[in-house]
């Protein structure tokens, strides 16, 4: 396939040149970041787009995604198909999907799971929304970036079941670290500790997969100097993004409001910036009783 790609930053990258090493002729452009391997750079988004069957968005936020659709959306040739990786609002992602609609674009919000890891091994999960159609035409690019591409429903599906299944990870990683910090102070080794909620009905991907405790379960960031893996700074990012839909949406999500509360104090005011978001076990180490 011929294929416009829009972001080449730690995920974009890794992306486009599984794309390419795949065989597919793959034009792509960014601000700043160099042309990954087979990749061909165009001068700007719009010429990267034009002709292209579709056209890959991996950018930072919403506000980003919506100029660049602006710009791609009337360079795109009939039927071609506006793929969006990012993880952005659920409204944008509807917006974006809109335009392309107007314009005769199909349309699929795809944010992914696995990281930079996944990206690099081109073994990310999609999380899509849109048609069957337009699910169906950019299939075969999910199978050489991802290992599994679920479509969730119409736009927007994908970015709602990113958010709310991050919501989950940062709810379940706090509640994980905070009872790792009561068990020291109940004087309880933690490999006892894990072996017990492990196999019992407080276990969960943060504790089973992702232990936040060093040298205990499966090997994870914790054991690498909590070097992320998957930063506090994103997990920020979409935790926001789960209250943001959740006030547009009128739900009541008080531990999801307290989990972007306590991640916002840890990036922003403590030293959580560029750690894993399972650093929140020594924030909790360090800390004495206190209800926020
Ligand atoms: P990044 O900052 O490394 O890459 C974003 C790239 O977009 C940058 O290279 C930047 O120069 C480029 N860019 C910004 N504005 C642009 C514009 N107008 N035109 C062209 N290029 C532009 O970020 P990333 O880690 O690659 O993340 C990308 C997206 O994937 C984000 O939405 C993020 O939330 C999501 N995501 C990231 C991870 C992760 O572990 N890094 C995991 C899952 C999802």
């Amino acid at each position: 396939m011929k294929i416009g790609f829009i972001g080449l930053g730690n995920m974009g990258g890794p992306m486009a040149r599984n794309l390419a090493t795949a065989g597919h002729t793959v034009t792509g452009f960014d601000l700043v970041a160099p042309a990954p391997a087979g990749v061909s750079m165009a001068a700007s988004a719009e010429e990267a787009a034009r002709g292209a069957d579709v056209v890959i968005t991996m950018l930072p936020n919403g506000k980003i995604l919506r100029a660049v659709a602006a710009e791609i959306v009337p360079a795109m040739r009939q039927s071609a198909v506006f793929l969006d990786c990012s993880t952005v609002d659920v409204e944008s992602a509807r917006a974006v999907a809109e335009e392309a609609g107007k314009a005769g674009l199909l349309a699929v919000d795809a944010p992914v799971s696995g990281g930079i890891g996944g990206a690099d091994a081109g073994t990310l999960t999609f999380m899509a929304g849109g048609s069957q159609a337009a699910f169906d035409k950019v299939k075969p690019l999910f199978d050489v970036m991802g290992q599994k591409a679920v479509l969730c429903g119409e736009s927007g599906a994908g970015q709602a079941a990113k958010i709310c299944n991050n919501m989950i990870l940062g709810v379940t990683m706090i509640a994980t670290c905070e009872a790792f910090a009561l068990a020291d102070k109940l004087g309880l080794d933690r490999a006892k500790m894990f072996d017990v909620v492990s196999t019992s009905s407080g276990y969960s991907w943060s504790m089973n997969a992702y232990c936040p405790a060093p040298g205990v379960g499966p090997k994870s960031p914790a054991d690498n100097g909590y070097k992320p893996g998957f930063a506090s700074d994103l997990m920020l990012k979409d935790l926001r993004l789960s209250q943001q839909a959740a006030e547009s949406a009128d739900a009541d999500t008080p531990m999801g409001e307290l989990a972007a509360r306590l991640y916002a104090t840890f990036v922003d005011e403590e030293d959580g910036s560029g750690k894993d978001f399972s650093a929140m076990l020594p924030r909790f180490e360090k800390r004495h009783r206190s209800l926020a």
